[in-house]
């Protein structure tokens, strides 16, 4: 536009209102205008514009450049058809972290295991699992490839040593004793396989001396760091839409206190950036 439309002040009384709004202005460029003036009011430069629109899609998505991999819900061990060990999992916590990492542009796959939760909107894939050695494979299929790995399944350590392939009847099979063997630790096994520059979260659920003993775990699994929560506080764990939490890595401690598992995802993710070099 040319110099004296830009600084009337209708004009910049409604430039003054888009701001207020929250819209974001590109001021003119200052230069020859088309009425023969000089001043403000040209079209900045294409590239300008470009820049600016550029800078502010990276700002939004900072971590459009990571990919992740998250686990999430039960698993589900088949002791034969219609029987299995489980657990009350629901999937809430990793299905949050999945929307907290896409809200930053992250591409976030997820390996989940039963769950009656709505599937994300907008994960670069989702393989849905039942049992601790499906979720394994799954996870193992994408380990290659991911930056981060956030793992907030709840994973049976068990499993039968043999699922029936029928319904085991009562009187007839035996059913009062179902051997079982213990199932591979997914997460400790994608760590001892961690590339340089992969980092890799964990949970501890601990209803006692949760700080020592979720430090002792991550130790043991050899994780980057572990999440540790307890269901013994009031409003927390499988149950509850809200969690408290404790973040733990190498002499480092970050205790978040009690708030919606949305809320907390969103927390755990910023807490984390800026320790993973992700950030700002
Ligand atoms: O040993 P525990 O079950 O307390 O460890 C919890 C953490 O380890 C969680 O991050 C969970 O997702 C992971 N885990 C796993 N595979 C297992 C058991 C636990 O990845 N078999």
């Amino acid at each position: 536009m040319d110099l004296d439309m830009w600084t009337h002040p209708s004009n910049q009384n409604n430039i003054s209102g888009l701001i207020e709004k929250g819209i974001n202005i590109i001021d003119p460029a200052s230069g020859a205008l088309a009425s023969g003036l000089e001043g403000k009011g040209r079209m900045p430069e294409p590239e300008e514009l470009v820049k600016k629109l550029e800078n502010y899609f990276t700002n939004l998505a900072p971590l459009k450049h990571i990919k992740a991999l998250i686990t999430a819900g039960p698993t589900y061990e088949n002791i034969d058809p219609v029987r299995f060990i489980g657990n009350y999992s629901t999937g809430k916590m990793g299905y949050a972290l999945c929307n907290a990492l896409i809200a930053l542009g992250a591409k976030v796959h997820l390996v989940s295991g039963p769950s009656s939760l709505a599937i994300p909107k907008g994960l670069a894939s989702f393989t849905k699992v039942r049992s601790a050695l499906e979720m394994l494979a799954a996870c193992e299929e994408l380990a290659d490839g991911i930056d981060l790995g956030i793992f907030a399944a709840a994973v049976s350590d068990y499993r039968p040593k043999t699922t029936a392939s029928k319904k085991l009847k009562k009187g007839i099979d035996v059913i009062d004793t179902i051997e079982l063997v213990e199932n591979p630790d997914i997460l400790k096994t994608l760590s001892e396989a961690k590339k340089q520059g992969q980092y890799y979260i964990g949970f501890a659920l601990e209803t006692d001396n949760l700080i020592a003993n979720a430090k002792a775990k991550r130790l043991k699994k050899g994780c980057d760091f572990i999440i540790a929560n307890s269901p013994s506080t009031e409003g927390t764990g499988f149950a509850y839409d809200t969690n408290k939490v404790s973040i733990i890595g190498d002499n480092y401690q970050c205790d978040i206190p009690l708030m919606a598992k949305e809320d907390l995802a969103k927390e755990i993710i910023t807490q984390l950036m800026p320790l993973l070099n992700y950030a700002k």
